[in-house]
């Protein structure tokens, strides 16, 4: 039976920990807000964005909401932006995506000052992680490697596959394993055979965009295995990219979904949130 990578409880320490930084900065009068602006009201940015909410209130960091109007225009976005990468109390400025489509995604992350760009999405952001410089680091990739090195699971010198090369999972993805000194491959729809190129993974991320694709025949005995994914399936049940039980017999430790990468991410997220109200002090 692998050993499951529980996100859930990991991420709990995480926010724990947190938390009693929060308070220790608040003691010293240091103390800042995130901003969380949703255009529209699509029902999965809805929850998504509650969550986040509810992690600054558990944590102890005040949420400032901006929820407008579908119809809300780009220049009016952006200056939204504009005034909260002015504003001192304002630390971290998120834009839940996905944006309608008369918005332009790339100018709005453009426009997030580096220093509030708690997502990491910003080029300075991405930039400063490919060459190993401080900065925000995106969430999602961030949390797997959290939740491996607090499982004690071991990444230098380990063949790392990665599946999936989108700017928000699979290429930062694979620069932090790479960081972490694993041997990084990354692959992606046009790679010539990718079963076999994953049978050789000692670590598989699977970040693939597709239900249940990673089957056993993907995957080599003992491998550990992250599952990025998340879908409803026809049940309306939350499920991954990888077929947790035909591939969980065969893993040394794996992912379940829900409760592995999902809630590290927002716990990553808070991270960087307290990461940037502590630069106040400096
Ligand atoms: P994405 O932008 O759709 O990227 C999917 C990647 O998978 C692409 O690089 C694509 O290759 C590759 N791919 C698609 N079909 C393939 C195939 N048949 N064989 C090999 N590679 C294939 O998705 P994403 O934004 O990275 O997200 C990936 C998954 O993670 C989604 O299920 C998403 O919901 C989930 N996610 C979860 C969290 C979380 O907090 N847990 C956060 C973000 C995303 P090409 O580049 O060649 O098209």
């Amino acid at each position: 039976m692998a050993f499951i990578l529980d996100g859930k409880r990991i991420s709990m320490e995480i926010k724990d920990e947190l938390k009693e930084k929060a308070a220790l900065l608040k003691e010293r009068g240091i103390e800042g807000a995130l901003a969380v602006i949703q255009v529209g009201a699509d029902p999965a940015s809805t929850v998504y964005v509650r969550n986040k909410k509810n992690a600054c209130a558990y944590i102890g960091i005040e949420s400032q909401a901006y929820e407008l109007p579908e119809q809300t225009s780009q220049e009016e976005l952006l200056a939204l932006i504009e005034r909260l990468n002015q504003e001192p109390r304002v630390r971290g400025i998120l834009v839940q995506l996905p944006l309608p489509k008369h918005i332009d995604e790339e100018a709005v992350l453009l426009a997030i000052s580096p220093e509030k760009d708690v997502d990491g999405f910003h080029p300075q952001s991405v930039g400063a992680m490919v060459i190993g410089k401080d900065g925000f680091l995106p969430c999602t990739p961030a949390g797997v490697i959290q939740l491996l090195k607090r499982s004690g699971i071991a990444i230098a010198g380990k063949h790392c596959v990665v599946i999936g090369r989108s700017n928000i999972v699979g290429k930062p993805m694979s620069l932090l394993m790479l960081r972490e000194n694993a041997t990084v491959t990354i692959a992606h729809s046009k790679t010539a055979d990718l079963k076999a190129l994953c049978k050789t993974a000692d670590i598989l991320i699977v970040a693939i965009g597709r239900p249940q694709f990673v089957t056993a025949e993907y995957v080599k005995e003992g491998a550990v295995v992250v599952d990025v994914g998340i879908h409803r399936n026809p049940d309306n049940k939350l499920c991954g990219d990888v077929k947790f039980d035909e591939v969980e017999p065969l893993a040394s430790a794996i992912t379940p979904v829900p409760g592995g990468v999902g809630p590290m991410t927002i716990a990553m997220l808070m991270h960087n949130c307290v990461e940037s109200i502590e630069k106040l002090e400096g």
